[in-house]
């Protein structure tokens, strides 16, 4: 048989052949060093056999950085985890332990509790295990042999996993540990060149909270100790711009039990809201959308013909009505209420396009245990639109919406990629329509230069979609917007427009919000700026220091003279020594403190930048200066 290499030539390779041998039959060198083979874009373990005309790529301890490569050091290092934690806590139950994004996990059920102090000594025992030298040995066996090893081992969980599991059923043993798995695995464990646990968790078996308890054991692992140690670096940068910290620690906004994941913004944390807000109003109106408002709550046979309450109730909050049998329910979308403004009026193709936009609040009933700060909340707002217009206008409304996004995302500096979700296998509408809706999307993307990739078969029933992205500056991705073609909820509300012809016709309705929620939008600034705002959306923008008592009054007019011009400054008159206020200024990320003493007047100013020097300015090119980095908020 022939496979294909990478670079398109063919190499010949006996009948059954895997991965390893195509390795050994490229050089030794190669074979040594391999640890998974790619097979036509999906990973295979090195062990399994090739089949003629696959396209093959054979990845080594050299392509530290790929994410597939990666997956399997990872996941071969939960393997050596559950071996430690088994010879150090006899008695453990072994759950499971894949691989995740930066890292690995195995659930465990202890015998006796245990804590972070004890997880140094499971790592000593894997570093241990790869010294003295761990190879993975794969098997096949039929289901009842595997249920009845487990059985024997007593291991439960195993068993239950054995119980369900495709067969054939396919073991890894390195050492004397064996689990069940389908792999794939490293050859041995010596490309495991940096391994840290950094953490332990409670994790319910199955994800459900009705089932046992059990402790989840994180860590991650390398082919470098340079790489781990990068990684490190770049945790603690995480750590230190966290908006969970440093939204309460700047004064933002906090959170309170008594209304979990639902943020009580604080004065400096509104005057952001209120930029992007400003921002969102501004580009609304020069690009014609309408300004609406919906109400929040709908009865339940609204949420019916919306198709919520089939698919959504569970995230609903609900309460009751006017009668014993009536329900309302909270919105969790605009998207009925705008729906409902488009249906109350005779509509003609003439009227078309029409752009509501509305920013309410809407609720959500997440789990708890799944509110994360500000990026998942049970109170959200989204910079929310639905623009009704025909199949016709489509690509040019989408258009739109893309040139919106390019703007929009530049003025935080961001360059945006897509994610273009094309149609699933149960859906609604004909071939036709879902390519014209597929190519609306895509075209725009490709006519603005986005970068994107294709999520094929992950469009919603109703529609194609575009997911949009930014990659912050410690290069971690956040999901922000999202548009969606909907040729579904107009059906359900029996939305139709006169056309040309004199007949009835539906509209397709565009789906959008940019910023994607006012509460993660802002989160995610925050950690990308780590609280270092620019001028235009710093809560307090110049801070001015009186040296002495008698600079008291010269500072208050110099404050009152900027905030005349629209700027935000502050006096910090405390009794304290201008060191410490200056320090204090820093701690709060002031972009511009100006120092009022003796030598100061409005023809020279003592003032001091955010993270730069400090130079004397004369009034007028202070206000020049603030005037030209408000500009930034508006870039066209
Ligand atoms: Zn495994
Ligand atoms: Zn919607």
């Amino acid at each position: 048989m022939k496979v294909v290499l990478p670079d398109s030539s063919e190499l010949e390779l006996p009948d059954g052949a895997s991965g390893l041998d195509a390795a050994r039959a490229i050089g030794p060198k190669l074979a040594e060093q391999a640890v998974l083979v790619r097979v036509n874009g999906a990973t295979r373990d090195l062990r399994l056999p090739l089949a003629d005309g696959e396209r093959i790529q054979i990845l080594t301890t050299r392509d530290t950085q790929d994410e597939d490569a990666l997956y399997v050091l990872r996941h071969s290092a939960a393997h050596l985890l559950a071996e430690a934690a088994m010879r150090l806590h006899p008695g453990v139950k072994i759950a499971i332990g894949p691989p995740i994004a930066d890292g690995f996990y195995y659930d465990f059920e202890f015998p006796e509790p245990i804590t972070e102090e004890d997880l140094s000594a499971i790592e000593e025992e894997m570093r241990r295990e790869i010294a003295e030298g761990r190879a993975w040995k794969r098997e096949e066996i039929p289901r009842d042999e595997a249920v009845q090893r487990f059985l024997s081992e007593d291991q439960p969980y195993k068993v239950e996993l054995a119980r369900e599991a495709d067969e054939p059923i396919s073991l890894y043993t390195q050492g004397d540990f064996t689990d069940l798995c389908r792999g794939p695995h490293l050859q041995d464990a010596s490309p495991i060149e940096a391994l840290q646990l950094t953490g332990i968790a409670g994790a319910y078996w199955r994800g459900d909270e009705k089932l046992t308890q059990l402790t989840r054991i994180y860590g991650t692992a390398f082919y470098s100790q340079a790489d781990l140690d990068a990684h490190l670096e770049r945790l603690e940068q995480a750590r230190a711009r966290d908006h969970r910290r440093l939204g309460p620690q700047l004064d933002l906004f906090h959170f309170d039990e008594h209304s979990p994941g639902s943020p009580l913004w604080h004065p400096k944390g509104m005057v952001i809201y209120n930029q992007l807000e400003a921002v969102r109003r501004r580009e609304n109106a020069r690009r014609g959308y309408l300004e609406v408002k919906t109400p929040l709550l709908y009865d339940k046979a609204l949420w019916i013909t919306s198709g919520h309450w089939e698919k959504f109730r569970e995230d609903m909050f609900l309460i009751p009505g006017d009668t014993d049998d009536q329900v309302y329910g909270i919105k969790p979308m605009n998207c009925p209420g705008h729906m409902l403004l488009f249906g109350s009026q005779l509509r003609s193709y003439r009227d078309l396009p029409i752009r509501y936009a509305e920013a309410a609040p809407l609720h959500r009933n997440e789990l708890t245990g799944t509110l994360h700060g500000l990026t998942r909340v049970r109170y959200v707002t989204q910079d929310d639109s639905h623009i009704f217009c025909t199949e016709e206008q489509a690509t040019g409304e989408v258009d739109g919406v893309i040139d919106y996004v390019r703007y929009l995302y530049g003025v935080f500096g961001v360059e945006p990629h897509a994610e273009l979700s094309t149609r699933p296998d149960s859906r609604f509408g004909t071939d036709e329509q879902w390519d014209k809706a597929e190519a609306a999307l895509q075209e725009a993307l490709e006519r603005h230069g986005i970068r994107y990739a294709v999520a094929e078969g992950e469009g919603v029933f109703y529609g194609p979609k575009i997911d949009l992205h930014m990659t912050d500056v410690l290069r971690r991705s956040w999901q922000m917007g999202t548009i969606q073609y909907d040729m579904q909820m107009p059906a359900r509300f029996g939305l139709t427009y006169m056309g040309p012809d004199n007949a009835e016709h539906m509209p397709i309705v565009i789906h959008r919000a940019l910023y994607g929620s006012f509460e993660r939008f802002i989160a995610i600034l925050i950690e990308h700026y780590a609280g270092d705002f620019p001028f235009w959306l710093a809560p307090v923008q110049a801070r001015v220091l009186p040296v002495g008592e008698t600079h008291q009054e010269p500072a208050r007019a110099l404050r009152d003279r900027l905030d005349a011009e629209g700027f935000r400054a502050d006096v910090d008159e405390r009794d304290e020594t201008l060191g410490k206020r200056i320090r204090d200024a820093e701690l709060e990320k002031i972009p511009f403190v100006v120092v009022y003493g003796d030598r100061e007047s409005e023809d020279a100013l003592a003032v001091r930048e955010r993270g730069g020097g400090q130079s004397t300015l004369s009034l007028d090119a202070v206000l020049e200066t603030f005037r030209a980095l408000a500009a930034e908020a508006d870039p066209s």
